[in-house]
């Protein structure tokens, strides 16, 4: 399996591989795979004639930098997951130093106000981050196609707008989130984790998958009421912030319009390790 760790030579690589008819399917991760990536990879494999997938733990999308120390690097075993599935992916895993050379800084972007809303108001500059990485990935790699998890609901939307915005010539496919048996959404912070915090924090999407249905008839006012409650009664847990918004802008449902698609978005810390997770709540 070919690992890249110099965008150079992934370019000349990638040059020298594709042609008119062959299509690039990219999958940008920061590490730490699990079945959630994996997942993406299968994807991109199912749907394209070559399989990029960047290992690249991004400094400028971090606001606290105790989260990034902690970020888990493991690069040879994720090397090894890659492989089982498929020995052809091609695995570009650079320094931080070939990525942003000597200015490690983000672009400011205007995503049209998405980016202030839920993890743009706790994260502050995470979404400046998030495009920086993810605009200079796609000039290295030039995919045809990029597949981005609905775990990263916000995240998702944010790479739309920056491709619509930015008239860049990529389609950006959104796939659905895989969750541990007990329906916590799959995370590389998951690890971070006790074991018996893993198994409490089950109640994260119990309470999005409760929000579906007392969403039928209740206000997004009241049932932010409700999350605010069950989590406070909930030892270990801390509920950053629970919205009811629409799919498209991202803004907080004020009053149900039958023409928007809405879902439920929740970040909590469980004992210390930040979690987010999110459901759609429209029929
Ligand atoms: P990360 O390594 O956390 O930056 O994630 C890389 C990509 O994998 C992002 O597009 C995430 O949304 C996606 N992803 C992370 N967790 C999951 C999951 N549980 N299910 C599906 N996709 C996921």
């Amino acid at each position: 399996m070919l690992v890249f760790s110099q965008k150079s030579k992934l370019t000349t690589y990638l040059a020298s591989q594709t042609s008119e008819h062959k299509t690039i399917g990219f999958v940008p991760t920061m590490g730490a795979l699990h079945s959630g990536h994996i997942s993406l990879i299968k994807n991109a494999l199912k749907n394209n004639n070559i399989t990029v997938v960047s290992i690249f733990v991004n400094p400028t999308q971090f606001n606290n930098s105790d989260d990034l120390k902690k970020y888990p690097r493991t690069l040879e075993k994720d090397i090894e997951k890659i492989k089982k599935i498929s020995d052809k992916v091609i695995v570009f895993a650079p320094s931080v130093e070939d990525i942003y050379d000597k200015s490690v800084k983000s672009v400011s972007f205007d995503f049209d106000g998405i980016e202030n809303q839920m993890e743009g108001k706790h994260r502050p500059g995470h979404f400046d981050g998030v495009g920086t990485i993810v605009k200079k990935l796609f000039e290295i790699v030039k995919p045809n196609n990029a597949y981005f998890g609905e775990k990263d609901f916000q995240q998702l939307q944010i790479i739309k707008k920056m491709v619509a915005k930015e008239n860049l010539i990529v389609n950006i496919i959104g796939c659905e989130i895989l969750r541990e048996s007990n329906g916590l959404a799959m995370s590389s912070r998951n690890e971070r984790l006790s074991k018996e915090t893993r198994e409490k924090s089950a109640i994260i999407f119990k309470f999005l998958k409760r929000t579906k249905v007392l969403f039928q008839n209740k206000s997004a006012q009241e049932i932010s009421k409700i999350a605010a409650k069950t989590f406070k009664n909930t030892n270990n847990f801390e509920l950053e912030y629970f919205e009811i918004c629409d799919e498209e802008k991202l803004l907080p449902c004020l009053r149900k319009n039958k023409l928007k698609k809405y879902r439920a978005f929740i970040a909590v810390y469980a004992d210390g390790v930040r979690l987010i997770d999110n459901i759609s709540i429209s029929e």
